[in-house]
């Protein structure tokens, strides 16, 4: 969220743009309604829990709300945006969550307010044009920021190259705003669709979901500290299932950790590092090449993780049935050099994932004299 001053130069006036573009669908209603502060948006009784809940925020009451505001004319966009998630024109991954959004279009969209009064804003937000009674509604100029960081409404030559964006990568809990109300404002405003929207799930904890009551939630700051980005970075791609709920325990993390970063990849590059300093040989990998991972474009992270995972395996048995220090110089060499670009070609394909090991490695085996360096994993206890 902006903060206040900063951002009125850019974020505002692209706002306001929006608005403007979209005003024929936009239009004055009394409303009441029950209004989650929380999601800063209303909800229809049948979407909450038994206690008459938000699911997003459940122990939080609900404040009814009555009030004239600006209404946008979703209503009219339901056909239009059957169509396009239908065809994939605007792709929605997985197939579980782009059925969810259909289902939810076809029951019939109501058109949603996109103003709040300035009593009710606290005196906070973007102003409506034209009407200094009313502050833009959250979600409306929420969306926006994909936007207004990019240019929309104060630098078109900066927006033009950015947008629009490849992928919106988003938690389950707010698809209907992203795969439903944004590109309905897209739409109305003329302006283009972002390509597609990958949604995720949320993390359980031992099992259970994370909850301030129950007391298990974990705050990823101290954790990165203790352990560092990567290797938290490795667990949430790799042992996470990329669109379902996935879940976290510091013991499951500390095993992951020992058997793949520390024995796995840690032990196989200071294997082949010890080898290649101890040999007069000196391999370089000038034939290293990587290309693009369909498992990547396809956001199977995990399941690109583990091809990984096999290519160092495969290099830890191949070493094992080389025995390359029963060679003479020169079939170690040719051994060697083998493994270093083996070395090389699964360092760049760890970039996207652990990007800092993944330099370290590179750099480590860039040459001309390859050395042993401190382990990359040291063994959590
Ligand atoms: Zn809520």
């Amino acid at each position: 969220m902006w903060q206040k001053g900063g951002d009125q130069k850019t974020h505002f006036p692209s706002s306001q743009k929006l608005w403007k573009l979209c005003e024929k669908d936009i239009y004055k209603k009394k409303y009441k309604g029950l209004y989650c502060v929380g999601c800063e948006t209303f909800s229809e009784k049948e979407e909450l829990n038994e206690n008459g809940e938000c699911l997003e925020h459940p122990g939080k009451k609900l404040d009814e709300v009555e009030e004239e505001n600006y209404f946008f004319k979703l209503s009219k966009y339901q056909d239009q945006l059957l169509k396009l998630i239908e065809s994939d024109e605007l792709e929605i991954v997985p197939d579980e969550r782009k059925n969810e959004v259909l289902a939810f279009l076809k029951g019939g969209l109501q058109d949603i307010s996109i103003s709040r009064s300035n009593e009710r804003a606290k005196n906070w937000g973007v102003p409506v044009p034209g009407d200094d009674k009313q502050k833009i509604y959250v979600w409306f100029d929420a969306l926006n920021i994909y936007q207004s960081g990019i240019g929309f409404g104060w630098d078109e030559k900066k927006y033009n190259k950015w947008w629009p964006a490849d992928v919106h990568v988003i938690g389950k809990g707010i698809i209907r705003f992203h795969a439903v109300y944004w590109p309905a404002f897209l739409l109305s405003a003329g302006l283009k669709l972002p390509k597609k929207i990958f949604v995720h799930g949320y993390y359980t904890v031992n099992g259970y979901k994370m909850s301030k009551t129950i007391g298990n939630v974990y705050d990823p700051v101290p954790l990165l500290e203790k352990y560092g980005a990567d290797p938290l970075r490795y667990y949430c791609l790799a042992k996470t299932p990329p669109f379902t709920d996935g879940d976290f325990s510091e013991e499951k993390f500390i095993e992951a950790y020992n058997a793949d970063l520390a024995n796995g990849l840690g032990n196989l590059v200071a294997r082949v590092a010890k080898l290649c300093e101890r040999s007069s040989a000196q391999p370089s990998a000038h034939n290293a090449q990587y290309s693009k991972n369909n498992l990547v474009e396809a956001f199977r992270f995990d399941e690109a993780l583990k091809e990984i995972w096999t290519w160092i395996s495969k290099l830890d048995q191949q070493i094992e049935k080389d025995q390359p220090w029963k060679l003479d110089n020169q079939d170690l060499e040719k051994v060697l050099v083998g493994y270093v670009e083996k070395i090389v070609k699964i360092a760049i394909a760890l970039q996207p994932f652990l990007p800092e090991t993944s330099e370290k490695i590179l750099k480590q085996f860039e040459g001309p004299k390859i050395k042993s360096e401190a382990p990359l994993f040291p063994r959590i206890k």
